[in-house]
Parts: C-alpha cells; sequence; structure tokens
C-alpha cells in the first residue's frame, strides 16, 4: 500500500492545464483567466448622476430653501448641451450625464416642485461634488484588473462586461467522459434479472464531475469485454480530455478495465492506504497523453476516490490554483470508532456550525463501501488517521464536500 500523498502528487504531475482558448465573455463565469486583463475605458465612462433629482451648482444651494429654474429634463441614456447656469437646474435621474455647469446633484425627496412645475424649491444643501460619480470612480482605464489564474465569477464576469472585454483567453472546461463498467449493470429501468443490479456510479460520477467545473460525457455502462471496452476508451480518450472509470480495477477475475488499459495506456495500478477507495488506477491513454481515472466500483469507493484524486486533478487541468476542498478542525459530537488497520478512514460525516462558530460532525448511519444511501447524507469526509478513532467531542479535520 502507498500513502494517498503520492498517490495524489502522481496524478497530479501527470495532469497538464488545458491550452488557453479566447473565449467569449458569456462562456468565461466559472473558467480561469489565462491572460491579464486591463481596462481599455473608464467605468463609469462619465460624470452622472449617483440619484434621481436636480443638477445644481452647490453655490446656488448653499443658503436653503431656495427656488431654481428647471430648464430641462434628462434621463440616463439622454444627454444635453444646456448648460446649468445660476439660478438653474436640470431635472436629472440616475446614470445620466452631469450636465456642464452643475456640480452636484440634490435628491428628488430634498425638493419639491413648484409655481405649476417649472421651478423647484431646494430644502438641503449639498457640497460640490455632492452625488456625482465621476468618471473612472469604478475603474480608470489602464488599471490591470485581473491577473492569469484568477476565477471568473459572476461579479468578475460582471467587471469584465463593464471594461468591454468580449473575448478573453481563458482555460477551458475540461471534457470528461464517464463510464461505469460491468455485467451486473442495468440502467434503462428494465426488472432486474437475478444476479442484476441498478447502475448509480455514472450517475453520481457525471454529476460530480460537473460539479468540479467540467463538461461531463456520458459513455454508458460498457460490459466486461475487454473489446468493446477497449473501443470505448479510445473512442473516449480521443473525444475527451479526460477519463473517468469505475469498476474493474481490483482483483476480480472479471476485472477487465485492468486488463485492457494495462494493454492500451501507461497505467499505475495502487492500493492506497485509504478506506474506502483502496485500488485505485491511473494513467495515460492515447497519442494525446488523456488522463485516465480508474476509481473503484464500490459506489462510496467511487465517491471517496474521485473527491481525493480525479477532482483536485480536473481542477487543475481547469487552471485553477485552488485545486482542493476546504478543510476544517470539526468537533466530533460522538466518538467516531475504528480500529489500527495502517489506513486513513475518509468517515462520512453530517456537520454544521454550532452557536460556538466550531463545525461539529456526526457519522451518518452505514459505512460500508456499498452503502451510497448512507453517504447521501454526508456534508463532509471526516479524515481519521490510523489508530484508535475519535473521542467524543475531539477534534477530526474534515474535508467539506458541502455546507
Ligand atoms: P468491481 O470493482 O467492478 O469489482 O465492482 C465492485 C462492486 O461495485 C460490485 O459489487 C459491483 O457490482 C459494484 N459496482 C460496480 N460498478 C457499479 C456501478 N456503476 N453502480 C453501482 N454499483 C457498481
Ligand atoms: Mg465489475
Amino acid at each position: 500500500m502507498i500513502h494517498e500523498s503520492e498517490a495524489r502528487e502522481y496524478v497530479l504531475e501527470r495532469c497538464r492545464v488545458l491550452t488557453a482558448t479566447p473565449t467569449p465573455l458569456s462562456l468565461l463565469t466559472g473558467l480561469v483567466l489565462a491572460q491579464p486583463v486591463a481596462a481599455t475605458q473608464d467605468v463609469p465612462p462619465f460624470a452622472n448622476s449617483a440619484v434621481d433629482g436636480y443638477a445644481v451648482r452647490s453655490v446656488d444651494v448653499a443658503d436653503v430653501p431656495v427656488v431654481l429654474d428647471v430648464i430641462a429634463e434628462l434621463a440616463a441614456g439622454a444627454h444635453t448641451t444646456m448648460v446649468v447656469g445660476p439660478g438653474q437646474a436640470i431635472r436629472i435621474m440616475t446614470g445620466a450625464p452631469m450636465p456642464d455647469g452643475a456640480d452636484a446633484s440634490v435628491m428628488v425627496e430634498d425638493t419639491e416642485r413648484v409655481d405649476g412645475g417649472i421651478r423647484v424649491r431646494i430644502g438641503r444643501s449639498v457640497p460640490c461634488g455632492a452625488a456625482v460619480r465621476t468618471a473612472g470612480d469604478d475603474v480608470l482605464a489602464g488599471t490591470e484588473l485581473f491577473q492569469p489564474g484568477a476565477v471568473v465569477t459572476p461579479m468578475v464576469a460582471g467587471v469584465l462586461a463593464s471594461v468591454n472585454a468580449r473575448l478573453v483567453l481563458a482555460v477551458p472546461r475540461p471534457r470528461v467522459a464517464v463510464l461505469s463498467t460491468g455485467d451486473e449493470l442495468v440502467d434503462d429501468g428494465s426488472p432486474l434479472q437475478r444476479g442484476q443490479i441498478r447502475e448509480s456510479n455514472k450517475t453520481m460520477l457525471l454529476g460530480m464531475v460537473a460539479e468540479a467545473g467540467c463538461v461531463p460525457v456520458d459513455f454508458g455502462i460498457v460490459r466486461d469485454d475487454e473489446t468493446v471496452l477497449e473501443a470505448v476508451l479510445r473512442d473516449a480518450a480521443e473525444s475527451c480530455d479526460a477519463v473517468v472509470t469505475s469498476g474493474g480495477v481490483s482483483m476480480g477475475d472479471y476485472d477487465v478495465v485492468k486488463a485492457v488499459l494495462a494493454r492500451i495506456a501507461t497505467m499505475r495500478w495502487m492500493q492506497i492506504a485509504i478506506k474506502p477507495a483502496k485500488p485505485f488506477a491511473f494513467g495515460l491513454l492515447g497519442p494525446r497523453n488523456v488522463p485516465v481515472f480508474g476509481l473503484p466500483g464500490n459506489p462510496v469507493s467511487s465517491m471517496v476516490s474521485f473527491e481525493l484524486f480525479a477532482r483536485p486533478a480536473l481542477k487543475k487541468m481547469a487552471g485553477h490554483t485552488a485545486i482542493d476542498r476546504p478543510v476544517l478542525q470539526a468537533v466530533a459530537a460522538r466518538p467516531i470508532q475504528r480500529r489500527p488497520d495502517g489506513k486513513t478512514h475518509y468517515v462520512r460525516v453530517s456537520g454544521e456550525f454550532g452557536a460556538d462558530g466550531r463545525y461539529h460532525v456526526d457519522t451518518v448511519g452505514g459505512q460500508g463501501s456499498h452503502q451510497l444511501a448512507a453517504s447521501a447524507a454526508a456534508q463532509a469526509l471526516a479524515v481519521v488517521p490510523d489508530g484508535d478513532g475519535v473521542a467524543a467531542d475531539g477534534t477530526v479535520s474534515v474535508m467539506l464536500l458541502r455546507l
């Protein structure tokens, strides 16, 4: 058995960041930038009113109340060549450009239209610059906004839109082929014959791939047949950036994934000192050296193996530098029992933040590697080192899968 860090290093070393491509703004959210982005224009592009109200000369409203002539109306998107002179005001809406002559806006709540609407009484004095957003107040032209490696969050995408960055070099989402293997698997809803079971891993892994920010590609269930499996794997490695298989990598006589990959790919077969998910295979397939993750077939093992080895690698391929789930020091609500066996145990736990600000975890039901239903309730994986487990109120590291 090897330590999990060795397997992780082995995998990460062999997974390369995908080649960046010019990407339209509409597709950038969730991707990682591969170029610096500098603003080519000011945001906002012109001085404008921050309020609905009146554009005035601040000297005119030094003593209030005062009545000013309303000489025009200015909506957002409009502009005027009229100049606000002494004793004058322009009705202005939020975002409309400040007219020449005016140096402040008075919000409408501090005003009242008088004399049949041709004049306005200003009830509050405002200083020069009040409620005016100057050009470049948000972003000045020339400012370096983002560096390569920045993750495009929805807000970042909004900023890119605001500076008209419409085509930006970014790392694409890895396309990830997912396939299940096994003669016993059924996924078409038909009645189970003796010995058959319902497929679950592919459904789960396609979702996990998507949740990791990649494009999942469903390659179906492949029977335990070497010829068929070889064709499917080659096809997957041709059309995708990575391949995730489940099943067929342990010690069984029909572990055809093992037989085929050993022949057509450069593989390393690992027994990792963890529970669940001891067997794991990784290698490179085809002329493009596409990473292949051979996950174990037991559903919970598949999940843990994906979390520990495939997910960080796929994140890396997508250009992320933060590739790991957050790890917290949590409090065990009840003892987490185990016996020494030379392995680190990844115990599925539910968890919540308590009034004390700490994260409290409790083991979910069945911890068997086939008991996916119990694991589905987990928010985190508790990392329980080799030994006798964790006492009640003891501290335990947990990998947060979700909040
Ligand atoms: P294997 O690694 O192929 O020997 O599979 C180990 C166990 O996981 C067996 O009990 C399989 O029936 C089960 N298994 C394999 N693949 C799947 C799958 N896609 N969905 C549900 N169970 C599976
Ligand atoms: Mg099998």
